[in-house]
């Protein structure tokens, strides 16, 4: 538990294990959206890694093997989303879990008429309350490429993570104190109505048109974009962009100004 990870515990983990150079430059190039961080950010999103890979096990499944880069690819694009905020939005699961395809996930749920359902769907990644992130490595390695994926799985997974801190994911993260709660819901209701419509109307935009499955979908597709393709989502729906940078405490948008 991060919690109770006090201070000089955390600076001892970070003394004891250091992510090489040259494993952490390639892992790091592969992500291109981290080019508009600058030195002390990537300096600190580091040593989130080297936290993150401290506490959680990334364990293969289904003959998947994970290699000490992939290990490094997934803690960087989970530790982006809480580069600014406390690593105890990811208390409470021990486990990232890589499958090498897309899987059938193996839970049932009852309807209201007693009928049991399984899902046969396959897919690409997962995300629980109190349960683990199941990733599809294929579908992870897709998203180095933005530009033609228009996806990053791992960050949609770990978005659910972060808004699944309050129970069921509903599109609502625990918001901080300073944070309005009537002005997220409101922002993210007239957004999520918006994108609902322009899908309907089959007019196309460059945000997934998924993310109008359901508003706890919108916050985890508009989280990839918030940190893939900030522009974009500025240009958009600032409203929501601006709530998204007050509680993620990050402004990609304005990364990209200052880097010109
Ligand atoms: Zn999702």
């Amino acid at each position: 538990m991060w919690s109770a990870i006090s201070r000089w515990r955390q600076r001892r983990i970070l003394s004891r294990t250091a992510i090489p150079d040259a494993l952490w430059l390639e892992a790091a190039a592969l992500r291109p959206f981290l080019a508009i961080y600058d030195a002390d950010e990537l300096s600190r999103l580091r040593e989130k890694v080297v936290l993150f890979l401290h506490a959680k096990a990334i364990v293969g499944a289904r003959g998947h093997e994970v290699t000490p880069l992939q290990r490094v690819v997934i803690a960087i694009e989970a530790c982006v989303l809480v580069l600014e905020l406390d690593m105890a939005f990811y208390d409470g699961f021990e486990n990232v879990i890589v499958y090498p395809g897309e899987f059938v996930p193996d839970w049932e749920w009852e309807d209201e008429a007693g009928v049991v359902h399984r899902n046969d769907e396959p897919m690409a990644g997962e995300a629980m309350p109190g349960g683990p992130v199941v990733l599809s490595w294929p579908d992870v390695a897709a998203s180095a490429d933005w530009e033609s994926t228009g996806m990053n799985l791992v960050i949609h997974e770990f978005a659910h993570k972060i808004d699944m801190r309050r129970g069921e994911a509903d599109g609502c993260p625990p918001l901080p104190a300073g944070m309005s709660q009537d002005a997220w819901n409101e922002a993210l209701a007239s957004a999520y109505e918006d994108f609902c419509g322009r899908v309907d109307r089959r007019e196309s935009t460059d945000i997934d048109a998924y993310a109008a499955e359901s508003p706890a979908e919108f916050f985890a597709v508009l989280s990839e974009v918030f940190f893939a393709d900030p522009l974009l989502f500025r240009r958009e729906y600032r409203r929501l962009y601006e709530q998204f940078a007050a509680f993620y405490r990050q402004d990609p948008a304005a990364r990209i100004r200052a880097r010109g």
